[in-house]
């Protein structure tokens, strides 16, 4: 298939896509054969000096078994266990487009970097335990030959969830359910809670919950360059892209019960490159989802919610960008290394950023619907 070729290297720099892979002779052999053609083809051609082939490595590769939309830590995190799991021989071809390589919206770098085992959800519970111990043994999923290792800069450190009287039951219900699911949580009252931190203010505070193990917050740039490494060595491609368009097919197929269904497949991905009006078809099997808060446009995309109201095609994905903010402050005189990750009742939160007295934290907006 002919491929549109959308940025043009300064110079009259004739380069073919996979002239990096070129095996066998010398890199000087090989430049004064690409010299020679470049002559011949200039040759033949009118006009000044033109270009006819281009750098196109920036490109996406025309098929791909998976795209994943997003390279985010979910997205990275997708690909990872994609090529960790797969079948010896498999060669999964992995694709992961991502429309801004300095992620200056992502939620991963804007987060606050935490890990709590402190969830309402048994399943929130297991993941977290998972995860926990998946950044415990960082160099043993992310290391890569001859490359530093990953320093995650992992701050051990409780969460302590306050709550007042009307939420106290709820919490100790709560850490009830995460100890049978393996988690190492306590219960504080308010007098346990002054004598560990003194520096508190126990006032319209009724009962704590305070993680004894698998919980504090570390460096998610780390993280996500980690990642990025390690599957990029896995042999997973990325291209720097906005998916703006998925082409689909239909099959008509009869339930059990008689009913007649539409089923779509994407089959094509459209990607727009940066600095482009152009867009790059990438023929592909699996499409994954990872766009974070645009999950909902990208679900739009392939048109689920579009069909009639009230039908699980009619139903959006509820995912949408809301606004969250996060400040740091300094505080000479706050507490120091024994601070847990505080959350308070009314839902602000705080932690300590570094040794030097400043903290970190945040509260989200009350949901208007
Ligand atoms: C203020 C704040 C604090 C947080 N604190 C914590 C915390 O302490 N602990 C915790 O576990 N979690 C925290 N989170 C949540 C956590 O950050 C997210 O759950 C996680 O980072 C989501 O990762 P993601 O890969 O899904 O999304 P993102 O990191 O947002 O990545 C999605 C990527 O998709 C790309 N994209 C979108 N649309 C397209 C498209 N059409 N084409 C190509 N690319 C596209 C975007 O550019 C983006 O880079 C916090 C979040 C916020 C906002």
């Amino acid at each position: 298939m002919f491929r549109s070729v959308l940025q043009l290297r300064s110079g009259p720099g004739l380069l073919i896509r996979g002239l990096g892979t070129h095996r066998g002779g010398s890199t000087l052999d090989w430049d004064e054969k690409v010299s020679e053609i470049k002559k011949k083809i200039r040759s033949i051609l009118p006009g000044e000096a033109c270009t006819p082939l281009y750098d196109t490595s920036h490109l996406p590769p025309e098929h791909s078994d998976v795209v994943i939309v997003g390279g985010g830590v979910l997205g990275l995190s997708v690909a990872f266990w994609l090529k960790k799991l797969q079948k010896k021989g498999d060669g999964i071809r992995v694709l992961v487009v991502e429309r801004d390589h300095t992620y200056s919206k992502a939620s991963t770098v804007l987060s606050v970097g935490g890990i709590r085992q402190q969830f309402s959800l048994p399943e929130n519970v297991q993941l977290s335990l998972f995860s926990v111990d998946f950044l415990r043994n960082i160099n043993e999923y992310l290391a890569v030959v001859d490359s530093p290792p990953v320093d995650l800069q992992f701050n051990p450190s409780g969460y302590l969830l306050l709550a007042s009287e009307k939420g106290a039951s709820t919490l100790e219900n709560r850490v009830k359910m995460q100890r049978q699911e393996g988690a190492k949580v306590c219960l504080m009252s308010p007098e346990q809670l002054q004598n560990k931190f003194p520096w508190m203010n126990t006032k319209g505070v009724a009962l704590a919950s305070y993680g004894m193990e698998g919980e504090g917050w570390f460096d998610p740039w780390s993280l996500l360059q980690g990642l990025r490494r390690k599957v990029q060595s896995m042999g997973v491609l990325f291209c720097q892209g906005e998916v703006t368009r998925f082409i689909t097919s239909s099959n008509r197929m009869v339930t059990s019960s008689g009913e007649e269904v539409v089923l779509k497949r994407i089959y094509e991905v459209h990607v727009k490159m940066n600095n482009s009006l152009e867009y790059q078809p990438v023929e592909c099997a699996i499409v994954i989802n990872a766009a974070g808060a645009w999950s909902g446009q990208i679900a739009e995309l392939a048109g689920i919610g579009k069909g009639p109201p009230g039908t699980l095609q009619g139903t959006k994905l509820p995912v949408e960008p809301r606004k969250r903010y996060v400040y740091v402050w300094h505080c000479p005189q706050g507490p120091g290394l024994e601070m847990p990750f505080v959350a308070d009742t009314n839902g602000v939160y705080f932690r300590r950023e570094g040794l030097g007295n400043n903290y970190l934290g945040g509260c989200s907006p009350t949901e208007v619907s």
